[in-house]
């Protein structure tokens, strides 16, 4: 049964202007045009309070893996919330949900890395680990090896410790970040930063500022290194191949924590189950979340190997949440994660839809506004550029482009995103043959009418 008694379009928008503060969002602005209202979804579209479809090109936020409509869940989550709603694990006390989805995440996750701290989402996680590493170095008796290293246009969050590890300019502008013995390298981007240089060259190039800021600090004061396989919110930057492999020689040689941030990577993204198996990184620490449930409950984590967690076990971690493995949030991880294994969903990225999505791909390389068009697995991005052969930005502020593009595909009932001027998708992993064509169908035309 659906829910179809909602009061008319214009009164829930006007409700949520006056009510609701939108995240990333200039209120004011959208509160002249109106918010477009989600009601339902089933598989990879949306339905909208007049009742128009649109396709979900980005799963959400990253993060409905599964795709939408799936009642299994719903129906785990409700059966838990019978059972166990709510108990914590604090005091000498677990449930059965947290422990069998840390065994069951233990198992997926390559390696040692066998232990889950759980949170409410990624932010919560990255500060954790935050946390964590500083913690350990100390209880190693080296307090001082507290700097983490990310990369500039990185994201790893929203909270002033998650956000200060991403390196987003605009967000560290509002709120006073980064917070201390955080530092930022430069990304692999070799669309837009690459100059005349050979991408392969380029890529260990970037690595090698690691390197020189490890030098710089010293290796004693450098507790971890943290990114994304492939940093997603920045704009889908893919990295030349030979970044990942001369970061884990760097990691290695100087004692440095590698922490991979899989938010987005992991559960099947990019055609395994982590992001790290992907660049055949074995990381200390994972970040998880969102396609941990799919979205359908707020849950995340770190999936910590033996010698840390081992480290960090022999006292007190004078850290956790109230909604450290939330007994409902796990049961439909547990759901989502026997769905995810048992419809082969992360083998089908690998196999099928992944390459199928390369191929159909990189014909929108051939559009007069698309500089380069990349993926990895089921994320891809385009960057919009006026002059192809140059990579050349736009005259106007970075994003113009990008945002008239974005609307051209709400218009079409696409939902793509828009980072500056680059366009990126993250579709549900169940998506067929037939709607990659569909979306690569609304994109172009978008984009023609971008022009
Ligand atoms: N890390 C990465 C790589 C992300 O993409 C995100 C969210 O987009 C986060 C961390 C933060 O996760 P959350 O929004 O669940 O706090």
């Amino acid at each position: 049964s659906v829910i179809t008694n909602y009061p008319p379009t214009a009164e829930l928008q006007a409700l949520d202007a006056a009510h609701h503060m939108h995240p990333f969002t200039a209120n004011a602005e959208l509160a002249q045009k109106g918010a477009r209202i989600i009601v339902r979804a089933d598989g990879v579209r949306l339905t909208d309070s007049d009742g128009a479809e649109m396709i979900d090109a980005m799963a959400g936020l990253w993060c409905v893996n599964i795709g939408y409509g799936r009642h299994e869940l719903a129906e785990a989550a409700a059966r838990q919330m019978r059972e166990l709603p709510y108990y914590n694990t604090f005091f000498q006390t677990s449930h059965v949900p947290a422990l069998q989805l840390a065994a069951k995440l233990a198992e997926l996750a390559p390696g040692d890395l066998n232990h889950v701290f759980f949170a409410a989402g990624g932010s919560e996680a990255n500060d954790t680990n935050i946390r964590m590493v500083r913690h350990y170095w100390a209880r190693k008796g080296q307090p001082e090896k507290r700097v983490i290293i990310s990369r500039r246009n990185a994201y790893h969050g929203s909270s002033m410790g998650s956000a200060s590890l991403g390196g987003m300019a605009g967000m560290h502008a509002q709120g006073g970040m980064p917070i201390p013995d955080i530092v930022h390298i430069d990304q692999p981007n070799w669309y837009a930063e690459g100059g005349d240089s050979d991408p392969q060259e380029f890529g260990i190039a970037r690595a090698r500022q690691l390197e020189a800021k490890i030098a710089e600090l010293g290796a004693d004061k450098v507790a971890a290194f943290i990114a994304e396989p492939v940093q997603g919110a920045g704009g889908v930057i893919v990295p030349p191949e030979s970044y990942w492999p001369e970061i884990k020689r760097i990691c290695a040689e100087h004692d440095i924590l590698l922490i991979a941030d899989e938010v987005i990577c992991g559960f099947g993204r990019i055609g395994h189950w982590f992001g790290s198996q992907s660049y055949d990184i074995q990381p200390h620490i994972m970040t998880i979340a969102k396609g941990l449930s799919s979205g359908y409950a707020p849950i995340g984590g770190s999936i910590v190997c033996d010698e840390v967690a081992e480290v960090i076990g022999g006292g007190e971690f004078n850290h956790g949440y109230t909604y450290s493995g939330h007994p409902v949030a796990a049961a439909v991880a547990l759901e989502n994660l026997r769905i995810l294994e048992e419809e082969k969903i992360v083998q089908r990225v690998h196999d099928d839809t992944g390459p199928y999505l390369t191929e159909a791909w990189a014909r929108l390389a051939d559009h007069p506004l698309v500089g380069e068009a990349v993926n990895r697995g089921l994320m891809a991005s385009i960057a919009l550029t006026p002059d192809k052969a140059r990579r050349a930005p736009f005259a106007a502020p970075v994003g113009t482009v990008g945002l008239i593009a974005r609307e051209r595909c709400f218009a079409n009932n696409l939902v793509m995103r828009h980072v500056g001027d680059r366009m990126i998708i993250s579709p549900p992993l169940i998506i067929s043959r037939d709607d990659i064509d569909e979306v690569i169908l609304r994109a172009t035309r978008a984009l023609d009418e971008t022009l």
